[in-house]
């Protein structure tokens, strides 16, 4: 996903379609509309691409090649229960209009419902109305934490801590910690952390990595904590305590 400094994740629009034409028509009228927009054109893919990265909205196409949409629904609803996220807004589409399918789709978890062919009008008004109603959902909910071992991170108020004390990162930094923080004891490949943090479209350094792992990691162990971002050789990095 491209990376726009402004952007916030709850501006982060992640489209799931398979036919380019229908996808292709929603993301540039998003992108115009000043959202961050990224699509795949398969179940599979998003599923990961939703467990990497949780965008602010799905919109969710019903018939997709490999996992369709009902099935994914189903996963991000149960993730959600699971480790006790908050509830990503899904729209999802379909070719169908037939109330069994609004049903089947309320039910595994769709927050609204839109029928092709639809003009994009409708579709704008459909997510704006969910990204409000999360919004206020959001001011009402309690601060949004990630935390491994001494570590708390507050996705409310963007402060990290360690032991209590007030540790102070750049953006990247934030970023970076975000990710690890959301798969601990997890590998990270270094393409996907690259991808995450900086975006697709990233030209650069490519010691940038290295250089913001080594700068986080003064930043956490400033006080002789232990390291927690741990070096797998030819592999990436890994939150873990050793
Ligand atoms: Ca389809």
């Amino acid at each position: 996903m491209a990376q726009n400094p402004e952007r916030t994740d709850s501006q982060a629009i992640l489209i799931v379609e398979d036919e380019p034409a229908i996808s292709g028509f929603i993301r540039r009228g998003l992108i115009f509309e000043g959202y961050a927009v990224d699509v795949v054109a398969d179940g599979r893919t998003a599923l990961e691409r939703l467990r990497d990265d949780r965008p602010g909205l799905l919109i969710l196409d019903l018939m997709l090649p490999g996992v369709d949409g009902l099935e994914i629904c189903r996963r991000v609803r149960a993730a959600e229960a699971d480790g006790d996220l908050a509830p990503l807004p899904i729209l999802m589409l379909t070719a169908r209009d037939t109330v069994q399918d609004r049903v089947t789709g309320l039910e595994a978890g769709a927050d609204d419902y839109l029928v092709k062919p639809f003009a994009f009008e409708e579709l704008l008004a459909r997510v704006r109305a969910l990204l409000r109603r999360t919004a206020i959902q959001q001011t009402i909910a309690p601060a949004n934490r990630l935390s491994f071992d001494d570590l708390e991170l507050d996705l409310t108020a963007r402060t990290v801590h360690r032991r209590g004390r007030e540790i102070t990162l750049t953006v990247r930094e934030y970023d970076l910690l975000t990710l690890f923080l959301r798969h601990p004891n997890q590998v990270l490949p270094r393409g996907l952390i690259m991808s995450r943090v900086w975006g697709d479209d990233f030209f650069g350094d490519s010691n940038v990595l290295e250089v913001t792992v080594g700068n986080l990691r003064r930043e956490l162990e400033a006080a002789g904590e232990p390291r927690l971002i741990q070096t797998v050789r030819g592999a990436g990095y890994v939150l873990r305590r050793v």
